[in-house]
């Protein structure tokens, strides 16, 4: 593999709350909501808050978390209170650690088609993981998934941690572990998942530096216990969702993860008992059919060119960066309809490291001293093919 050529500041821990992270326009304060949903109150709320406290705009994060950005240091303890009164706030920062599950978006409401409720499934496993003393030391960026359907929906999720399901029973697997092990109810799939991820901090998974991901570990040779591992293959995974209806809801799609807050409250407003928040930069309204949404941030055309193209959050936003990148993502997304074939993507990064897609994509382009660097089907931290490109040129090169 190629050496990064832009090689990004890695900080290898994620915000919250309690612990916001600074950038070049304020403080990122980071919400995971409970159980990955909203209510219709919370949704409100939290509109009002991302207008009274941030930009306007409330994002959502691969990790189905939702942030609010450029909140002045001044009004980080009132949004805090706004928070808390919402039901949105954890006890503490190592609360707010313990939350990193993501669970299946498009489960049904209440019990459901699944072996055992996701959600009691994620708060045994944030229960019994907070106070655990080793389990204290996994790193920030460690997380499970909780994706027990019939079908899989989080496949291309991050997550160190897996419980799924396989032939009627919940499965435990760690990432890239292509099997796993049969759980005989759900509190053993809880026992399991937790013992792994003990397994992985004994076993020297996590580096000197508080790092560390289970992929990494196994491909530097480390091998599961044999309590933990298994020969069982999770159920197949289900293509990625697209805006629209399914699952007896309606699927919305919001540009760049970016929600203005006017059409979270639009969303909040839709009768949805929950907005479910989804790793897809989309949002699942339960019990909701169609209905005149469209507009603003939010998409619900599958086909709609600005799905085609992602984009990180590029200047001013972070200071990795050296170009602004949802301005150049939003003109090249019509071109790349007659230029990239049917289902392929296009990612522009703000540096190297790729947050929006640490994966390749048909074409990147990736900032470096305010310009860009064009790289064909490769992630970000590959060689390009052409370097130094003014955002002009990419959309000559493009056909614009
Ligand atoms: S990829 Fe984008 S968001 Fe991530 S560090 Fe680089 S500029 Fe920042």
């Amino acid at each position: 593999m190629s050496a990064p050529i832009n090689a990004p500041a890695v900080k290898g821990w994620c915000p919250g709350a309690h612990r916001p992270m600074m950038s070049a326009e304020g403080l990122v304060v980071r919400i995971r909501p409970p159980r990955g949903e909203l209510t219709a109150h919370q949704a409100s709320g939290l509109a009002a808050l991302a207008t009274a406290y941030g930009h306007g705009t409330v994002e959502l994060t691969n990790r189905a978390n939702l942030q609010i950005r450029g909140v002045a240091d001044a009004h980080h303890a009132p949004l805090i209170e706004g928070l808390d009164g919402l039901g949105l706030l954890d006890a503490d920062a190592d609360a707010e650690r313990h939350r990193n599950i993501v669970i299946d978006p498009f489960r049904p409401l209440g019990e459901d088609r699944q072996t055992v409720c996701a959600e009691h499934l994620a708060a045994q496993l944030r229960a019994q993981a907070t106070g655990d003393a080793d389990l204290a030391r996994l790193p920030s960026k460690f997380g499970f998934v909780i994706d027990a359907g019939p079908r899989r929906q989080l496949a291309e999720v991050s997550g160190d941690i897996r419980i799924e399901a396989a032939a009627g029973a919940l499965l435990v697997r760690a990432d890239a572990m292509a099997t796993g092990r049969i759980a005989r109810d759900g509190e053993d799939a809880v026992r399991l998942a937790l013992e792994l991820a003990r397994w992985f901090v004994a076993s020297g998974g996590v580096g000197a530096d508080g790092r560390g991901r289970m992929r990494a570990h196994l491909a530097a040779g480390a091998q599961p216990p044999d309590a933990c591992c298994g020969a069982a293959q999770p159920n197949p995974a289900a293509p990625r969702p697209q805006p629209g209806p399914r699952d007896g809801g309606l699927t919305v799609a919001v540009a760049f993860g970016q929600l203005d807050a006017a059409d979270l409250a639009r969303l909040a407003a839709t009768g949805a008992p929950v907005l479910r928040i989804t790793p897809y930069r989309m949002i699942h309204l339960p019990g909701v059919s169609t209905c005149a949404l469209a507009g603003g941030s939010l998409i619900l055309a599958g086909d709609d060119p600005l799905l085609r193209v992602v984009a990180c959050t590029g200047a001013p936003g972070c200071p990795q960066a050296s170009v602004t990148t949802r301005d150049l993502a939003r003109a090249i997304a019509p071109l790349l309809v007659p230029s990239l074939p049917a289902g392929a993507t296009a990612h522009v990064s703000g540096c190297a490291k790729g947050c929006a897609l640490p994966a390749p994509a048909a074409l990147t382009l990736v900032g470096r001293d305010g310009r860009f660097d064009l790289i064909s089907h490769g992630p970000p931290w590959s060689e390009p093919a052409r370097r130094g490109l003014t955002p002009g040129a990419v959309l000559s090169i493009l056909g614009g």
